[in-house]
C-alpha cells in the first residue's frame, strides 16, 4: 500500500468504526484488531506489516476524525518493540495487547547506583529456582516505577560469563512484595524517577525476553528507541468530545504529570525571542545565536527523523543530535540566565516566567544525562561514526 492507500483505508475503517462513546479500553481492543493501532508491526502480531511512514500517516488520520489511538508511553516506544524483536509468542501475545490498550504500563529497570554508564557491568542478580527467577539488588533512576505494572529489568544471571554475556533481560511483575519502589525528590521540585530494591523478587522463566544470558542483545533493542520517547509528544484532546476522548486525557493528564519538567530540561529557547525584544544589544545578540543553533538542531532532527519514516537505519544526524540537545539546552539556560538576571532563581507567581526560569536552570543539566551522558556520545560518536580506535578499557 502506498500512502494514499493507506490514508483512504483507515478513514473508511475509522468512518465505521470510530465511537466517541465507548470505554477507552473498548475501542482500543477494537483498534488493536483492525491492525491500525501499530501499523507497523507485522501482520500476525496486531499490525499491517508496513514501513515506518505508517505511522505517521495513520496518526494524521486518527487526529483528523478526532479519534484517540493506541496508549502513549515507555510500553510502547520501548517495551513493544523490544518483545516484538527477541520475545517469544507466548510474551507477545500476552503482553502486547494490554501495552497497546493501556491497561498495562511499563518502566525501565537499567541503570543501577554503580551501574549507568557502564551498563553491562550491572550487578543485580537472577537465580533460577523451579520454574521462576529470584531477583535481588537494586535500581536507580526508574523513572514511572512508581505507577508501571511491569519492569524492563536486566540481571546478571551467568556471572562467570564475560560481563556482556551474563545478562538475562526479564519482563519483572511490579505489583509483588520483592519489589519496594521509593521516590526520589529532585532538585527542580519533581518526583519522576525512584529507587527500585529487589529482595527476592519472583519472575516467571515464561518472562525471560530472550534466552537467558542473551539480554545484552533485547537491552541494545530498548536503547536503541529511546530517542523516539525522549521526543514523545502529548496528544492534545477535546475532553468535550466523548467518554473515550475523555477517558484518554484524563490518562494522558495522569501519565504526562510525571514529565511535566521535560519541556524545561530541553531548556525552552521557544521563549527566550520574545523575553530579548526591547532588550540591550548584548542580550539580543545572545537571543539570535541560541535561535541559530536551535533551528539548526531541529532540522538535524528533521533529517533523522525522515531517514527513519524511510525505512534507513539511524546514520550520523541520529548520534549528533542527542548531544546537540543537550548543547541547546545549556545554551537557552544560559541565556535565560542572562535575561532574568538573579531573579531568575526565584520561584513562585511573581518570580520570572512564574518560576519556569527556575525550573530551566535546576532541570537542564538532566538533559545531558538521560538516556546515556554526553561523554558517552562523544565515545559513540568517536567510535561508530568516525571510525576512531575505541576507548581503552579500563582495568583495576
Ligand atoms: C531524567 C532521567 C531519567 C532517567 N530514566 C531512567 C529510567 O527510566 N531507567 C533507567 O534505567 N535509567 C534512567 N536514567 C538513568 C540514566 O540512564 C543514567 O543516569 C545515565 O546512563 C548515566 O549513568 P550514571 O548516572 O550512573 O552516571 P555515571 O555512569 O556514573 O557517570 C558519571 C560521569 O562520568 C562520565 N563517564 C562515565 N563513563 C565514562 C566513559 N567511559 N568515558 C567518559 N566519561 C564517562 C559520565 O559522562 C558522567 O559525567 C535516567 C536519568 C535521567 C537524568
Amino acid at each position: 500500500m502506498n500512502p494514499e492507500e493507506v490514508r483512504h483505508e483507515v478513514g473508511a475503517w475509522l468512518a465505521g468504526n470510530w465511537d466517541p462513546d465507548r470505554r477507552l479500553a473498548d475501542w482500543r481492543h477494537r483498534l488493536l484488531d483492525s491492525g491500525w493501532a501499530a501499523p507497523t508491526w507485522p501482520e500476525e502480531w496486531f499490525g499491517k506489516g508496513l514501513p515506518a511512514w505508517a505511522d505517521g500517516v495513520v496518526a494524521a488520520e486518527l487526529a483528523a476524525a478526532g479519534a484517540v489511538g493506541a496508549a502513549v508511553g515507555s510500553g510502547m516506544t520501548l517495551a513493544a518493540p523490544t518483545l516484538l524483536a527477541h520475545g517469544s509468542d507466548e510474551l507477545k501475545r500476552r503482553l502486547l495487547p494490554p501495552t497497546v490498550t493501556g491497561e498495562q504500563t511499563w518502566c525501565q529497570l537499567f541503570s543501577e547506583p554503580t551501574n549507568g554508564s557502564d551498563l553491562a557491568g550491572l550487578i543485580t542478580r537472577a537465580e533460577l529456582d523451579g520454574d521462576e527467577w529470584v531477583v535481588n539488588g537494586q535500581k536507580l533512576w526508574s523513572t514511572s516505577a512508581h505507577h508501571a505494572d511491569h519492569g524492563m529489568l536486566l540481571a546478571r544471571t551467568d556471572p562467570s560469563a564475560p560481563k556482556h554475556r551474563g545478562i538475562t533481560y526479564f519482563v519483572l511483575p511490579m505489583h509483588q512484595p520483592g519489589v519496594e519502589v521509593r521516590p526520589l525528590h529532585q532538585m527542580n521540585g519533581h518526583s519522576s524517577f525512584n529507587e527500585v530494591f529487589l529482595t527476592d523478587a519472583r519472575v516467571p522463566v515464561a518472562n525471560a525476553v530472550g534466552a537467558p544470558g542473551d539480554g545484552w542483545a533485547a537491552a541494545m533493542t530498548t536503547l536503541s528507541h529511546e530517542r523516539g520517547f525522549a521526543t514523545m509528544r502529548r496528544p492534545q484532546f477535546d475532553r468535550a468530545a466523548g467518554r473515550t476522548v475523555s477517558e484518554a486525557a484524563a490518562e494522558a493528564e495522569e501519565y504526562f504529570a510525571t514529565y511535566a519538567w521535560y519541556p524545561q530540561r530541553a531548556g525552552r529557547p521557544d521563549l527566550v525571542a520574545d523575553l530579548a525584544r526591547g532588550r540591550g544589544p548584548s542580550e539580543r545578540q545572545s537571543a539570535a545565536a541560541l535561535h541559530a543553533l536551535a533551528r539548526a538542531n531541529e532540522w538535524t532532527a528533521r533529517r533523522a527523523a525522515a531517514a527513519r519514516a524511510a525505512g534507513r537505519p539511524p546514520g550520523a544526524e541520529g548520534s549528533l543530535g542527542k548531544l546537540a540537545a543537550s548543547r541547546v539546552a545549556r545554551a537557552a539556560a544560559q541565556v535565560h540566565g542572562q535575561l532574568a538576571g538573579a531573579g531568575g532563581t526565584l520561584v513562585g507567581p511573581d518570580s520570572p516566567l512564574g518560576g519556569v526560569v527556575a525550573e530551566i536552570l535546576v532541570s537542564v543539566p538532566a538533559q545531558s544525562i538521560a538516556g546515556g551522558t554526553d561523554e558517552i556520545q562523544h565515545n559513540i560518536i568517536g567510535e561508530r561514526v568516525l571510525g576512531l580506535p575505541r576507548e581503552p578499557p579500563v582495568t583495576g
